[in-house]
């Protein structure tokens, strides 16, 4: 029997959050939500959290009084970008196992969120569909051999030289908006961009979508949530997005987790782990659909999946740097400042031209994102 877990969700009114809110909804005997957090949208995050029972916190610092305030079994992240850092930090502190969605979190600081929930003894928890699936894939795969529950939390940078039953992780990409056309992505507009064929979501995941910066940081998510080197994360496109990712072992086998794409899938998962629920929701009919198809990622029109593997050869807060210039440029081709090409030129700039720094703290990585805001808007 599943023991009833208290959630925190920060981003509560955005689509993972929404989605979060559906599966305790069909499931109130499992789950008390005892706090929301919202950066806008003050009279939803209120009338959800009397629906719940739960506290409300609405605006800028609301995701970290909500953690600070409250105690949980998880706390599900899935604000925008940056701002999902510090109050993950405070939830590891607390205790909490940390549901995660907020991409930008183990981009930035990978190695101090990792090394910070190892020292506090929790978990993450992959919210995003990709990691789900690896995650479910590595269930009963201990990494030498022997069975074990999970290889989430374990993360150890230190032992990437391990003998590991894992050849490589596959993450698949539904290739975006862009995947067949136009050639020129020049004079893209952010009608179309915004325009995803297969997932509806928040703008700027949508926007890191259609330029594949997205998949860019799944690779780093991954990286530091299996604890498997870059060099074994290969991309996939998968238009059909219906295989979540995959796992190749070294004995020659490939597991696939497949579903229909509906984000409640990987969230409850999360949510319920160990253990799964039924849920009345669409299952996969493969004759339905007849066929999958697959094929490379083009390395030439989506520069942002080599950037993100250059920021992470760099080392040191180039990742950091990384993720603060495309929350910079998204936001500016959002604002019609720049073009849709502009994004990665931006990205690249700032990756190159940043100082070299560790980033083994929180001011490290927020001195990156400083220096990011004060120098990208006026460079080429
Ligand atoms: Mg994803």
């Amino acid at each position: 029997m599943l023991k009833r877990k208290k959630i925190i969700i920060l981003g509560a009114t955005g689509s993972i959050g929404m989605n979060a809110i559906d599966v305790v909804r069909t499931h109130p005997e499992h789950f008390e939500l005892v706090a929301l957090a919202a950066l806008h949208s003050k009279e939803k995050c209120e009338a959800l959290a009397r629906e719940f029972g739960a506290k409300a916190y609405v605006g800028d610092a609301a995701a970290e009084r909500a953690v600070e305030e409250n105690e949980a079994d998880i706390c599900l992240v899935s604000t925008v970008g940056l701002s999902g850092l510090k109050p993950t930090l405070i939830a590891i502190e607390k205790g909490m196992d940390i549901a995660l969605a907020t991409k930008e979190v183990m981009v930035m600081a990978g190695e101090l969120v990792t090394r910070k929930a190892r020292e506090a003894g929790v978990r993450f928890l992959p919210v995003d569909s990709e990691h789900s699936a690896i995650w479910q894939c590595l269930a009963g795969a201990g990494r030498s051999g022997r069975p074990s529950k999970a290889t989430i939390g374990s993360a150890r940078p230190s032992s990437l030289v391990e003998a590991t039953v894992i050849d490589k992780l596959i993450l698949t990409a539904s290739g975006g908006p862009f995947l067949d056309g136009p050639e020129d992505l020049g004079s893209v507009t952010v009608s179309e961009a915004l325009n995803h064929p297969r997932w509806k979501m928040g703008k700027k995941v949508t926007i890191d979508s259609s330029t594949m910066m997205n998949k860019g940081f799944e690779i780093l998510e991954a990286r530091w949530l299996f604890d498997v080197p870059v060099k074994d994360i290969e991309v996939v496109v998968h238009p059909e997005s219906i295989v979540h990712s995959l796992v190749t072992f070294k004995d020659g086998a490939t597991l696939a987790q497949l579903s229909p794409p509906d984000m409640r899938v990987a969230i409850q998962y999360a949510l319920t782990w160990p253990e799964r629920l039924p849920a009345e929701r669409a299952k996969l009919d493969l004759a339905a659909l007849g066929s999958l198809t697959f094929r490379k990622p083009d390395p030439v029109r989506f520069p942002c999946l080599r950037l993100v593997k250059e920021a992470c050869e760099m080392g040191g807060c180039a990742t950091a740097v990384l993720a603060a210039a495309d929350e910079w440029a998204v936001q500016a081709f959002l604002d019609g400042k720049i073009g849709y090409t502009d994004i990665a030129k931006k990205v690249e700039w700032a990756i190159e031209h940043a100082p070299k720094m560790e980033c083994e703290s929180l001011e490290a990585v927020l001195e990156a994102a400083r220096w990011v805001e004060k120098e990208v808007g006026s460079k080429k």
